[in-house]
């Protein structure tokens, strides 16, 4: 085997790694979490915080701050991990803070022998995560105000030294847009970056890769600058479990999944959103096609009462709950099945950590609702665990896999296992007792919600959120294994009990269905919306050209709705023309029937055209009906078409845009340069939208 530097070092963290554990008081920050707060503060999350980290750092005594701009949590997974990295193993004291936590017109203050981390995802077309708009716009202002003044020319940003790492996908134009110039934007205002800009890249699939690679040489780097010595990295954990059994699980102070104390206490009220979910009743639930392995779920939730609302093209955040066999699974092989349902307290160890979810609660209500018990496993988090192993021999494995990026590729990523299914391969039949359930807590991201592109018209139903969800369900070739999505079957298990079946268990997998003290029975979701920028012309006669195959037609749905009762007004709408693909026009043809209905009520203004790419002698896909359209299309473009693309980022999203080029190229006598500029000039002017994922 062959092991580079990157393994080496992780190794020798390995073997260093102790039970020095239990050396109590953890120097390090997990991120805060609103839901924590929520519980605590009684609904003002921000009660009583500085938002001034300068301060904070003095007052904790901290050196170094990991600032994480983050959408779906890897961001902050990653921050969280390299502060404990720099703590453990060069004696950093850190910090962990959500970007949007703090001000930064003091970033001229900080201190020079400090440091700090920018941690930042970039955003759908080149934007910054949510929670890293202002601080984006106060960087990217003309001229930044800092506190003692200085202008831009004056390099206030002189004493700041930094490092960053950006997470992308290369699949997006705009790839690691915001790492780029969030860092060009601090070496302009004098700051100094320690090692590279990192670049992670989820379109390759190599995110966890690139971060393990880039952050060895820059902690290289760190050392070198700030004269810090290697130390043994011992395991300290960030919170503290107690079982508390003078309480149980009736008592009503006790967490079961509530997500704060509003709905702890049955007394939930807006406003909803990210931190605070709305239990929605689910009003409709159908499957759009089911054959053999794959299914699409059409649901309609109700969001009447609750003060939540959207417009057409908004997305619909759903919080899942992991499926009973996982959570069962991880249970056993953590030896905590039997006293799954005692009462914990977690608490954190240290003044600037934050427990991720309310306390007291139980081992079972943490697994169930709280951590990503199913998501592709860390190699990095692998290692950590082998000081834990329940034997030499699995120990040894641990060691092997953490510092063989080949062969955790091999046996680990590539066969789609989860955290549980690696410990059960590695020691069949043993328990991992001696894990600190604090590590797990720590090493296993929070769960996230996922984001559904709205399927309906907030004008033909205000109340009434329609999402259309292909469940996901992957065999891998040659093995048993199936990967079962998370959301997606716990959805598809609410629909089977809407339509009567009692104990639904689709693929094998059961869920809590009633959710925490049967809160959620009826037939209820819990869910946020997020508005996007995915819109309709404001004007209704523009013509607009939708291209969308598979779940990708889901927004284009609501477009359609809204124009067919637009049109039913009175109201004259442009010319509309969807280009719609799935494999087969008798298996997954969504909404099929409703097209139809749509076509009569818009007459000519509306045409679909399809592209079924198992039916031929060759695959037909969208981009190929839409070249074959190119005097319409390029008529149309002429009228001042909007372009709409939703679906697959990977490769559908970039074959569409590279065939508008070529078309107003050859229908316009250019070269296709200079298509192509056309088409980048129409994305950056907003005729041209994108919502992939
Ligand atoms: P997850 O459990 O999250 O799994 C998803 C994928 O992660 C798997 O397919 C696999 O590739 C990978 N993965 C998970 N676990 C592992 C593992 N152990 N090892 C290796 N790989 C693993 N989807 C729709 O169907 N319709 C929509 O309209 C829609 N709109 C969206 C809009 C936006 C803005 C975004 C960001 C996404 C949208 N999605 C949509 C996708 C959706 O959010 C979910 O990602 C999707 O439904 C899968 O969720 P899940 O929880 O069922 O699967």
């Amino acid at each position: 085997i062959e092991y580079d530097t990157a393994d080496i070092v992780i190794l020798t963290a390995i073997f260093a790694a102790t039970i020095a554990y239990f050396t109590k008081g953890s120097l390090w920050g997990k991120p805060k979490d609103l839901f924590a707060d929520l519980a605590h503060t009684n609904g003002s999350a921000k009660a009583g915080k500085t938002r001034d980290f300068v301060k904070k750092m003095a007052e904790t005594d901290r050196n170094a701050i990991f600032f994480y701009g983050s959408q779906t949590g890897t961001a902050e997974d990653y921050a969280s991990r390299l502060a404990k990295e720099g703590h453990a193993r060069f004696g950093l004291r850190t910090i962990v803070a959500d970007i949007e936590d703090y001000d930064f017109e003091n970033l001229d203050t900080f201190p020079s022998d400090h440091l700090a981390f920018f941690l930042l995802a970039t955003y759908g077309e080149g934007e910054p995560t949510d929670n890293a708009v202002e601080f984006y716009e106060f960087l990217s202002g003309d001229e930044p105000q800092f506190s003692e003044g200085a202008s831009a020319e004056d390099k206030p940003l002189q004493n700041l030294k930094y490092v960053t790492f950006g997470l992308g996908n290369n699949t997006y134009e705009h790839y690691n847009a915001m790492v780029r110039r969030i860092d060009g934007f601090l070496a302009k205002l004098g700051a100094t970056r320690y090692g590279t800009a990192g670049e992670g890249d989820d379109g390759a699939g190599t995110m966890e890769e690139d971060f393990l690679a880039w952050k060895e040489e820059m902690w290289q780097v760190v050392c070198k600058e700030m004269g810090l010595e290697e130390r043994e990295a011992v395991y300290e954990p960030i919170f503290k479990i107690t079982e508390d059994e003078s309480l149980s699980p009736d008592s009503d102070t006790v967490y079961l999944g509530e997500p704060n104390k509003n709905h702890l206490e049955g007394k939930t009220k807006g406003p909803y959103n990210s931190h605070n979910p709305f239990i929605a009743p689910i009003a409709k639930s159908t499957e759009l096609f089911s054959v053999k392995d794959r299914n699409c779920l059409h649901m309609e939730i109700d969001i009447s009462g609750s003060g939540l609302s959207y417009t057409t093209g908004d997305h619909i955040a759903i919080w899942p709950t992991n499926s009973g066999k996982e959570t069962d699974r991880i249970l056993n092989v953590l030896g905590l099945a039997e006293k799954r349902h005692s009462v914990i307290r977690v608490d954190a160890l240290d003044s600037t950590s934050k427990v991720p979810f309310p306390s007291p609660t139980t081992y079972d209500a943490v697994i169930r609702y709280h951590v990503e018990i199913n998501g592709l496993v860390s190699r990095q988090f692998v290692a950590s665990l082998a000081p834990f192993a329940p034997s030499d021999k699995a120990k040894a494995e641990l060691v092997r896999l953490g510092g063989d990026k080949d062969a955790f590729a091999e046996e680990i990523s590539s066969r789609y296992l989860n955290i549980a299914q690696v410990l059960e391969t590695l020691a069949p039949g043993q328990t991992w007792s001696a894990i600190p359930f604090s590590l797990i807590i720590e090493g296993l991201t929070h769960i996230q919600p996922r984001y559904y592109s709205i399927s309906s018209s907030s004008l033909v139903q205000k109340d009434q959120i329609a999402i259309t969800a292909v469940v996901e369900s992957i065999r891998l070739p040659g093995s048993k294994h199936v990967l079962k999505g998370v959301t997606t079957n716990y959805l598809l298990a609410l629909k089977q009990k809407q339509h009567g079946d009692p104990n639904p268990d689709p693929h094998g997998l059961t869920y809590n269905i009633t959710g925490p003290r049967n809160k959620y029975d009826g037939i209820h979701v819990p869910v946020h919306v997020r508005h996007s920028n995915f819109k309709l012309p404001s004007n209704p006669e523009k013509p607009i050209i939708m291209i969308g195959p598979g779940t990708g037609v889901a927004p284009f749905r609501g477009f359609i709705q809204e124009r067919a009762a637009l049109a039913a007004k009175g109201q004259k709408v442009g010319k509309s023309i969807l280009f719609f693909g799935c494999r087969n026009s008798s298996e997954d043809f969504l909404y099929q029937d409703e097209w139809q209905e749509y076509a009569s009520k818009l007459g000519d203004s509306f045409k679909l055209v399809t592209a079924f790419s198992r039916e031929g002698p060759k695959k037909v896909y969208v981009q190929h009906r839409l070249q074959e359209h190119a005097d319409e299309v390029n008529e149309l473009l002429k009228a001042g078409a909007y372009i709409y693309v939703c679906g697959d980022a990977a490769h559908m999203a970039r074959d569409v845009n590279a065939t508008f080029g070529r078309i107003i190229a050859e229908k316009r006598g250019q070269t296709e340069a200079q298509g192509e500029e056309i088409v980048k000039r129409m994305r950056s002017s907003n005729q041209y939208q994108e919502d992939v994922w």
